[in-house]
């Protein structure tokens, strides 16, 4: 690891943890010794968003690594990652949500989920829109989905340098996420995962209390 070295990790880490805020790192696209190199710091919540190479990464990497699922992903593939993956936090469908429920039932599973919310302006971003999710919450999800433990919300803003839109776009999603929770007995609706290496401080700034960063940890 050139740049991001012992120090610099763990003064991140404790940033977080100053915080109280969860930090998982996105470790697509690298290879096996630099996960390894931050595993061996304590860092134990990796995110992949790609299944053949999370698959891959989840046999030869140590067992007690929490897996996170964080790019758009098939209903045809959840079978896949079923079996040990801890958290899908790019849940887009009412349809995958219930792959994964089959799938985590067939495994004798529950598995935590974050429903993704469409809050940046690009056309090509994946998620819920919000009046869906809002219907959806209406709907009792808990009794529905027995093998899935709704766990909260995961957002990405847009790409841009304007600063007030992506602030914008985070205070809507935590306002949301604050509205949802307090759906009649929805349980362990605690997670807000907003936040990449780019613009986790405006994240933070609005409440998440999940981050997800990759280049910022895995600088060349
Ligand atoms: C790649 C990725 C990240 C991390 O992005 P960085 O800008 O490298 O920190 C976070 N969330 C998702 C969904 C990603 O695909």
């Amino acid at each position: 690891m050139d740049r991001c070295t012992t120090d610099n990790f763990q003064s991140i880490v404790a940033f977080f943890a100053e915080r109280k805020v969860r930090l998982v790192a996105v470790s697509k696209t690298q290879a096996n010794n630099r996960i390894l190199a931050l595993y061996h710091q304590g860092q134990r919540d990796f995110g992949e968003n790609r299944v053949d190479e999370l698959v891959l990464k989840q046999a030869q990497l140590p067992e007690d690594i929490q897996w996170h699922f964080v790019g758009h992903l098939q209903s045809k593939k959840v079978k896949h990652i079923a079996p040990f993956v801890s958290m899908i936090q790019s849940v887009d469908s009412v349809k995958l949500l219930q792959k994964i429920n089959d799938q985590a039932e067939k495994n004798n599973r529950i598995i935590s989920v974050l429903l993704q919310v469409k809050i940046a302006s690009e056309k090509n971003k994946y998620g819920f829109e919000v009046n869906d999710l809002r219907k959806f919450f209406k709907n009792k999800p808990d009794k529905h989905y027995k093998h899935i433990r709704l766990r909260g919300l995961m957002g990405m803003a847009t790409l841009t340098d304007d600063e007030g839109q992506i602030q914008k776009e985070f205070a809507k999603l935590c306002a949301l996420f604050e509205e949802l929770k307090m759906t009649p007995k929805l349980k362990d609706f605690d997670i807000l995962s907003m936040g990449m290496s780019g613009d986790y401080h405006l994240a933070l700034a609005q409440g998440a209390n999940m981050v997800r960063l990759g280049s910022l940890l895995f600088q060349d």
